[in-house]
């Protein structure tokens, strides 16, 4: 049996449509009221968009709703999912905690009601009917002042049983003018002792090569392989890993289509250097972890050793999965244990012996 750990969720992208659209219903009918159907709002959510400014619009659109008092029903929803219906074991949950805080509050009210919303999504994550390992990465972002981004590495490092790392998140072409500023977000960051991982060289607008030796992982990383491949040598020497999200580069026109991620995977393999395959937003998507996986053997991206070697990678590079090996690894030992495995086995063994 396998288990699943997913490196790169967007808490604002993963709320499935359905879920979403019964939540509007319900309380902001204002909102379902813009469409005449569900199957008119699902096709406004899902489709694909004409870049990733566009595609970054819609997450403000979920953001307004993620309010303090709605978050428990969206993550007790998003938890139950991924549990039931994509196997995860562990799960590295992100978003920008200034975004849900009220927005008529001033700047400074704002920064200290985040740790609230750290607490509530700590809490609502902790399931004991759907157990899975759950942290929460913060992100920092393109858009927001530096001292709401100071603030929110600070609160990263006062939270580490909720918190095990930051993100640099927003549209990317918005790093450059900013690129010392977040240079020395990052350097705080690591004297506080976190973790990091970053969105860079998704797009052809994201290429910053100053960023790249602060990054633990790095945000979806694409370019590398594809337009930067001499960089891989010194990836692999960080030991950085690559967190892939294959829907994603379709859903905002990064690629056009998905045999161009090939190139990406063996180059990566051939220089040594680790993939996660990960959704980024599952709900936005409407796609799920295991379907990630399906599709990339489907369009003969990967083969089944190249995934496998990928789903290990995803647990060596978490952040915080408490174990020494993968679950799979652990499930297989208590198999071994049952009875009848046991007579099954032997009986392989002698026919084994029997055929020689
Ligand atoms: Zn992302």
């Amino acid at each position: 049996m396998s288990l699943y750990a997913e490196l790169h969720r967007h808490l604002g992208g993963s709320v499935v449509p359905r879920i979403l659209w019964r939540y509007f219903q319900r309380n902001r009918p204002d909102l379902s009221d813009r469409f005449a159907n569900y199957a008119q709002f699902e096709q406004f959510y899902t489709q694909p968009k004409q870049s990733l400014e566009e595609y970054l619009e819609l997450h403000t659109l979920v953001e307004s709703v993620q309010t303090k008092e709605a978050l428990p029903y969206f993550i007790y929803r998003l938890i139950r999912g991924a549990y039931i219906f994509e196997n995860l074991a562990y799960l590295e949950l992100r978003y920008t905690p200034y975004y849900r805080t009220p927005e008529h509050l001033s700047e400074t009210e704002r920064i200290d009601a985040m740790a609230e919303i750290v607490e509530i999504v700590g809490r609502a994550s902790h399931q004991s009917e759907y157990p899975v390992v759950t942290r929460q990465i913060l992100c920092t972002h393109s858009r927001l002042p530096y001292a709401v981004n100071r603030a929110i590495v600070e609160l990263a490092a006062q939270y580490p049983d909720y918190v095990c790392a930051i993100d640099l998140a927003g549209g990317d072409a918005a790093y450059r003018e900013r690129l010392d500023e977040l240079v020395g977000l990052y350097a705080y960051a690591q004297s506080l002792g976190l973790k990091t991982t970053g969105h860079l060289y998704e797009t052809v607008n994201g290429c910053y090569p100053e960023l790249l030796p602060y990054l633990m992982r790095i945000g979806h990383g694409i370019q590398i392989p594809l337009r930067y491949p001499e960089l891989l040598k010194q990836v692999a020497v960080r030991g950085q890993c690559l967190e892939i999200c294959p829907t994603t580069y379709l859903q905002t026109g990064t690629l056009d289509e998905l045999a161009q991620l090939k190139d990406v995977f063996n180059r990566c393999f051939d220089a040594g250097v680790d993939i996660a395959i990960c959704t980024d937003n599952a709900g936005l998507h409407n796609v799920r972890l295991p379907f990630e996986y399906e599709n990339l053997l489907t369009h003969d991206v990967i083969g089944f050793d190249g995934l496998r070697a990928c789903q290990a990678a995803a647990f060596r590079h978490a952040f915080a999965w408490p174990h020494e090996a993968p679950p799979a690894a652990m499930l297989s030992d208590l198999l071994k244990g049952d009875p009848a495995a046991k007579s099954l086995s032997t009986r392989f063994d002698q026919t084994e012996i029997e055929l020689r």
